[in-house]
């Protein structure tokens, strides 16, 4: 249930209202607007008495929120939320470059690559030390030593780095990394969510292969619903009938999501197209669907990657992509 106030009304009242509903035992989310205030109430609202609420002087309007997505639901908070991450803001017209290789291999690549795509314009670092991969006989990633090699990239470029957590118990190796991302095989760890939600950290979460948008949005739930809100929702493909690709992207994902909730939405054409020389097209067509940030794979020695080579752009492919979007985004 949402309770849309009335502009600038009385702060006193408003909290009053506010400790009467917590009192009921239901939790009281407030987005204040640059006018309007929207009280999202979350719990058991069945015992509510919506006409006693209406009636307020100081309330505008009281509606059902149907939907079982509620604090990312854009009816709990009808502006666009801003993640920050350092001085760098995502969503609300703020578009997020992230980029850098599938994996951090050595310190020479990771540092190089992060110059790279730093003079290109990226604004964010990815890369993963621990990866989930479908072979248990393939590179897993160098751990918590890829991690200690993100943080010297970060210091020699300035770029906050976003790494891959794909178990709990790695928490602790992660509490200098600015964004930790949740991929797509983790989308549903539950546990997983939860524990992130109790982090303050921004989180990047990616859509599973075979989820809806519903299961998406309920996953991000999981983290707010546990304390954390900056939550960053990522479209990277989901397996359908494609067989020249590595998944289909689903970029009418972005326009729904953003309709559905205030959370920004990314896109990430590398494992959306597994394949380089596609990643452009869909990274300019995600832009232009109103995407508020990319993710793309940016290797200096692609053939020899450790890791998603196929779908690594190489420096100056990336140098020329990131000249189009801006360009692109300037049109739009
Ligand atoms: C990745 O970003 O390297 C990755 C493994 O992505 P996804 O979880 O989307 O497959
Ligand atoms: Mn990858």
């Amino acid at each position: 249930m949402i309770v849309v106030m009335k502009e600038n009304v009385n702060q006193d009242r408003q909290n009053q209202l506010i400790d009467w509903l917590k009192g009921m035992g239901l939790g009281v989310h407030v987005s204040a607007g640059e006018f309007q205030t929207v009280l999202g109430l979350i719990g058991d609202t069945s015992k509510v008495d919506m006409d006693l609420i209406a009636s307020l002087d100081i309330v505008e309007s009281v509606k059902r929120v149907t939907e079982t997505f509620k604090c990312c639901n854009r009816k709990f908070h009808p502006e666009d939320s801003i993640i920050k991450v350092g001085d760098v803001k995502v969503g609300g017209g703020n578009f997020a470059m992230i980029a850098g290789p599938c994996s951090v291999e050595t310190e020479d690549q990771i540092v190089a690559v992060a110059k790279a795509v730093k003079a290109s314009g990226a604004n964010l670092l990815r890369g993963g030390a621990f990866k989930p991969r479908t072979s248990p006989y393939d590179f897993q990633g160098l751990k918590a030593t890829g991690l200690e090699l993100l943080k010297i990239a970060r210091k020699e470029t300035g770029l906050p780095i976003v790494s891959e957590i794909m178990n709990i118990a790695d928490l602790p190796l992660f509490e200098d990394i600015d964004v930790l991302q949740i991929g797509a095989r983790n989308m549903q760890n539950f546990d997983l969510l939860r524990e992130v939600g109790h982090t303050n950290k921004p989180i990047l979460l990616k859509r599973g292969l075979a989820n809806t948008l519903k299961e998406l949005l309920m996953s991000a739930e999981y983290i707010m619903a546990s304390g954390n809100e900056q939550v960053i929702l990522c479209e990277r493909g989901i397996r359908t009938y494609s067989d020249y690709t590595r998944n289909t992207l689903d970029l009418s994902a972005v326009p729904m999501l953003h309709e559905l909730s205030h959370l920004p939405v990314i896109v990430d054409p590398s494992h959306a197209t597994g394949i380089a020389r596609i990643v452009p097209s869909m990274a300019l067509a995600a832009t232009a669907a109103g995407a508020d940030g990319l993710i793309i794979e940016v290797h200096n020695d692609p053939i020899h990657a450790l890791c998603d080579g196929a779908q690594s752009l190489k420096p100056d492919e990336f140098d020329a992509l990131a000249g189009k979007v801006r360009k692109l985004r300037e049109v739009l």
